[in-house]
């Protein structure tokens, strides 16, 4: 049986396999949220893939993309080449992945000509200003206000948990414009500049030892009105867009394939009483579980490409791939630690610390992604109620308005 995809597509394989021989140590080098992003390196890569059409490849020219017809095997092979090298391909982010396309499907075209080029060349790095401290899986009843003064919004209040702050250059924030409309409505989604007069960046650090979110404090924090993305009081429709793009790049099955095949090599190279780890009938075991469900994302996501192609929507299909896909990253961090037995422990430059303590802080890191983007419970709740229609969580009085 022949399992190639023809000649065409054996040949772009070629040429993509033959750049990344030619040019993968270019590739930035650096792990989380903070590794790389931002850095010479990183623009540069992403600008040499966008021009090569390995980023952004099926993103409009006009708008800073390659501008190539979409196509399901090209995106395979792209994803398959780059995954058996443990190259990423391209930058991910809160910019290129979550507001680029909220913007291609909700911004004015100023708002894209603007944005979208910069962010997906990584000149911009964006940071979503969404919870606040007592609205997080409830993010409707938000508080931070913007009122109206001339052509401008004035904001006050306060954000949580926000990913990259200090490193960023703009932030999407939703805001209430409109304090007298129930909970849904009244809310606007606005494209801010960091550097504006009032934004205190406060840092927050996480179990990793490192400062990957912030608390951001808004006081008269001056915004042109035209910043709006979509219509002023309907942000919360645009900021359920974003979502759905944060879920998708939670869930990422490249990614996550590609974290499965660094899981092999561990379990090849270390041993446990003089055995490996891929040799022992335990943590085979182990590994195949986790296996399986890597190529079953790897497979759906496929799937939703399809969809994406044909234009349809996949439904629960859809809801599906945040709430797994971390909860297979932080369990393939679990096996790795657990095969490297004491070394497993060791973290932040220790003597004997394997591969720059990168299984370490996945470990740590990727179980606050089971919370962030919404947390485990909450997907649950997204998918029996969108998905599988079942009657919607009961709401209080006060939740109800
Ligand atoms: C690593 C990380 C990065 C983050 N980055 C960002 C960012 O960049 N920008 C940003 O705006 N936010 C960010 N967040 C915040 C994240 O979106 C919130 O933490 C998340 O939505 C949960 O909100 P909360 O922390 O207020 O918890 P709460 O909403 O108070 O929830 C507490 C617990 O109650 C459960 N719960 C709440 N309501 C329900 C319900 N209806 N049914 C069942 N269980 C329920 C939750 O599942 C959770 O276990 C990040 C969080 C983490 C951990």
């Amino acid at each position: 049986m022949d399992l190639s995809y023809g000649t065409k597509y054996e040949a772009f394989r070629q040429e993509i396999e033959q750049f990344l021989d030619e040019h993968s140590e270019k590739a930035p080098k650096g792990f989380g949220m903070l590794g790389g992003m931002g850095s010479d390196g990183m623009v540069a890569w992403q600008d040499l893939l966008i021009k090569r059409g390995y980023a952004a490849r099926t993103l409009p020219k006009e708008y800073g993309g390659y501008g190539a017809e979409p196509d399901l095997l090209e995106t395979v092979i792209l994803d398959e080449v780059f995954t058996e090298r443990g190259i990423a391909r391209g930058m991910s982010g809160q910019g290129a992945s979550m507001l680029v396309p909220t913007l291609l499907e909700h911004g004015t075209e100023e708002q894209k000509r603007e944005w979208i080029g910069p962010t997906l060349r990584g000149e911009v790095l964006w940071c979503q200003g969404y919870s606040e401290p007592g609205s997080g899986s409830d993010l409707a009843s938000l508080q931070t206000s913007a009122t109206e003064d001339g052509d401008d919004f004035l904001i006050n209040g306060q954000k949580i948990w926000t990913s990259t702050a200090q490193i960023s250059k703009m932030m999407f924030i939703l805001v209430r414009t409109e304090p007298d409309a129930s909970k849904h409505s009244g809310i606007s989604y606005v494209l801010l500049p960091m550097d504006t007069p009032g934004i205190e960046i406060s840092p927050l650090k996480t179990m990793t030892g490192n400062a990957e979110f912030n608390q951001v404090f808004f006081t008269d924090v001056r915004v042109p009105k035209a910043n709006v993305v979509g219509k002023r009081g309907e942000g919360w429709k645009i900021a359920n867009t974003t979502l759905k793009h944060e879920r998708n790049m939670l869930g990422n099955a490249t990614q996550i394939e590609s974290t499965l095949n660094r899981l092999k090599a561990v379990l090849r190279s270390e041993s446990v009483n003089g055995v490996r780890p891929i040799d022992s009938p335990v943590y085979r075991d182990r590994l195949a579980r986790l296996e399986a469900r890597v190529l079953t994302m790897k497979f759906h996501s496929l799937r939703l490409l399809t969809c994406n192609l044909k234009k349809e929507s996949p439904g629960v299909a859809g809801l599906v791939v945040k709430l797994q896909g971390c909860q297979l990253n932080y369990e393939m961090a679990a096996l790795a630690l657990d095969v490297m037995g004491e070394m497993g422990v060791l973290y932040k430059r220790a003597k004997y610390e394997r591969a720059a303590g990168y299984w370490q802080f996945q470990y740590m890191f990727m179980i606050g992604l089971i919370i962030g983007g919404g947390t485990a419970q909450i997907q649950k709740n997204i998918i029996a109620e969108r998905g599988l229609g079942m009657p919607r969580e009961p709401k209080t009085v006060q939740e109800a308005r």
